[in-house]
């Protein structure tokens, strides 16, 4: 036997087909394209594949996945097919449902989520609704796994009906009918609607036909695909008003709240609000309060081990090591954990109360304009901690094209790494606007997307984004234990990259500074192994600082290992330079002195926006699933990010600043 699981996208196909399933599964893509096929041997039986075809709203031609699906549908022998429709959603599933009708393949519709119905207020009476489709209906929880064993047991004895049910009113009925005489083959009837549809499926429309689509087109006044699916409506209107009630529930404190959060006015603003708030908060306030604090103690304590290693009889070198290198650089990035503790702590709170997905919601419609859907915004406001895992939630687009977008595009978001970028610069060039301008950088970073995508769509990803966001949850008080845990998580892996690449990378950055090509120590940062290819690499960065500065090159090289490493290299160079203390004494070294509010905001924009570092590379090309199309966006990426900076200059400039 042979079986297809045929639903709407997040109807709960994949759930249900683990369920139907178990672990006995095979993976693998449908012909020609990288679009997911899935198929396992349904656990009641021991010869009945299952087949999970692509998520789908009809059996038109517009989309790959409808593509797909309608071919198989129509071309391979199937003993049933499970269409299983969320039954929340109940109206826009049952038009793929009437489509599936018209096969000659027998239907069983599976009511899936009823979970969720008392919480809407919904009853239906699924006697009745089998009785109007003619078909069998079952009412199951794919999430809960209830209803499931009723479900095995109907295919385990495999007495399955197939539809007679007559969608149409009964003059189009009657043309369908003429028309299905003249088919040969099988699904007449699905053959019939589609000629009549003029769809590329079916053989071209014959004159018979076409005098018929005339008649049906001066009768309706209207071309016959809209004629189709107007009779496709008013069936399942139809049906709906038979066999779903409504009763009025009261509202909830989540529907009031939703009210201002999703009301069409106020939801952006409120939005961009938040994320304002966000930043302000720990960039401005508690970053103000905390850096120089903690980087004045982390230069004492490493003053205090230097001296201590002197005693002992240490060499210079060996003193330096530790002190201009390990202290330095690890310090540098240290003294941004509290204002990161709580950028981590708001993502938290927003994600698990609810928030994250409804603003998903609001900006579904906006980011259809451009190319994708609300669901890319999860991976953008992920990104604001980190791009690794930001990249990896993508996987929940369904849309192949919108999920290679959004990998492509996620890590402009400013990460936590970059913060302290953001932090220094801003800091000392902007003073009591620091958390303002550290606000305009995460709205550039929008533009920048916004700009990208339309370009993206423009000139490589053609098709147009299908997925939808249907469903939101409760709004609900954040679970104290998992935000915390969530923040002391994060937190801690940030500072195991202090401990370790960070570490690592500033020993390696010390030792090219300290020595030169031939080895020897103390030739002074401007001879040394890195000055010397920062030397080389300055042009680069000409537009952009109106200097030549090979340290500024380097530092911002280094960027690619991880963003907080330019910080620390700069720290690294600044103390080796002879002036060392906290972060901002960086500007006072002679080596960074030229920064100018143009220069440190064209700097810092590089920094953001170019690749992003190897970590989350890495991310990229496994999404990506092609060291090409990797290759494109890393040149792409660093490619806008230098074009955004020298602009950003000469605009601050033009602008007397
Ligand atoms: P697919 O896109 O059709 O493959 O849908 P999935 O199986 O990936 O499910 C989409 C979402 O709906 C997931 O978050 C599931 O956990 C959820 N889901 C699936 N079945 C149920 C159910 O019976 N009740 C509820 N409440 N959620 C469900
Ligand atoms: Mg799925």
């Amino acid at each position: 036997m042979k079986i297809a699981l045929v639903g709407n996208q997040n109807s709960g196909k994949t759930t249900l087909f683990n369920l139907l399933t178990g672990s006995n599964q095979k993976i693998g893509n449908w012909p020609g394209v990288t679009i997911e096929q899935k198929s396992g041997i349904i656990k009641c039986t021991d010869n009945c594949e299952l087949v999970d075809l692509p998520g789908i709203y009809s059996l038109s031609p517009y989309t790959l996945e409808e593509d797909i699906s309608r071919k198989f549908v129509y071309n391979e022998k199937l003993d049933l097919i499970i269409n299983i429709i969320d039954v929340t959603s109940i109206e826009r599933s049952l038009y793929l449902t009437t489509q599936l009708m018209e096969l000659d393949t027998p239907i069983v519709v599976v009511l899936n989520m009823i979970d969720n119905l008392s919480k809407k207020g919904i009853t239906i009476d699924t006697a009745k609704l089998a009785k109007r489709l003619g078909v069998d209906v079952f009412a199951v929880s794919a999430l809960k796994s209830t209803g499931i064993d009723e479900l095995l047991e109907y295919i385990r004895k495999g007495e399955f009906l197939h539809s007679d049910i007559h969608t149409y009113d009964a003059f189009i009925e009657e043309h369908i009918h003429e028309i299905e005489k003249m088919q040969t083959g099988v699904h007449k009837r699905f053959a019939a609607v589609k000629m009549l549809e003029n769809d590329s499926l079916v053989k071209k429309a014959s004159p018979e036909v076409q005098s018929i689509q005339k008649e049906l087109i001066d009768r309706y006044g209207t071309d016959v695909e809209e004629i189709i699916a107007a009779g496709r409506y008013d069936f399942i209107q139809n049906v709906k008003e038979d066999c779903v009630t409504f009763k009025p529930m009261q509202t909830s404190i989540s529907d009031k709240l939703d009210k201002v959060f999703l009301n069409k006015w106020a939801a952006i603003p409120i939005f961009v609000a938040i994320m304002a708030a966000m930043y302000v908060l720990s960039v401005g306030v508690v970053g103000g309060l905390t850096v120089d604090l903690i980087g004045e103690g982390i230069d004492g304590l490493g003053a205090i081990v230097g001296e201590w290693l002197a005693d002992i009889g240490a060499s210079a070198w060996a003193v330096s090591l530790v002190v201009d290198g390990m202290f330095a650089g690890v310090g540098a990035v240290l003294s941004f954990v509290p204002q990161l503790m709580i950028l981590f702590l708001c993502i938290a709170i927003l994600e698990t109360s609810g928030y994250m997905s409804r603003i998903a919601f609001v900006l579904d419609r906006i980011f259809r304009k451009i190319g994708l859907s609300g669901k890319a915004l999860i991976p953008f406001i992920i990104g604001s901690g980190c791009s690794v895992p930001a990249i990896m939630t993508t996987r929940t687009i369904e849309d192949e094209q919108e999920r290679r977008m959004s990998i492509i595009l996620t890590p402009f978001i400013p990460c936590s790494a970059k913060l302290p970028i953001i932090a220094l610069f801003t800091g000392f060039f902007f003073d009591k606007y620091a958390g303002l301008v550290s606000v305009s950088l995460y709205f550039l970073a929008i533009i920048i997307i916004v700009v990208s995508a339309v370009l993206m769509r423009k000139l490589v990803f053609k098709n147009k984004p299908n997925t939808f966001i249907s469903e939101l949850p409760e709004f609900k008080f954040p679970n104290v234990k998992f935000v915390l845990k969530d923040v002391l998580d994060k937190t801690l892996e940030f500072i195991k990259r202090a401990g370790s690449i960070i570490l690592v990378s500033s020993v390696v950055i010390w030792f090219l500074l300290s020595f030169d090509w031939s080895f020897n120590y103390g030739v002074g940062v401007d001879k040394s192994i890195l000055g010397g290819i920062g030397y080389a690499l300055a042009w680069i960065f000409y537009p952009i600082l109106g200097v030549y500065s090979p340290m500024a090159t380097v530092s911002a090289i280094q960027g690619i290992i991880a963003k907080e490493q330019v910080v620390s290299s700069m720290t690294i160079i600044a103390g080796l330079s002879g002036v060392a203390g906290e972060a901002s004494a960086i500007f006072n070294s002679s080596v960074f002195s030229f920064f100018t509010p143009a220069s440190a905001f064209a700097f810092m924009a590089f920094n953001l926006f170019s690749v992003p570092c190897i970590s989350a590379i890495a991310a990229m090309g496994r999404e990506l699933g092609s060291k090409r199309r990797l290759f494109g966006a890393i040149v792409f990426q660093t490619g806008i990010a230098w074009v955004i900076a020298v602009l950003i200059r000469f605009a601050v400039l033009a602008l007397g600043g």
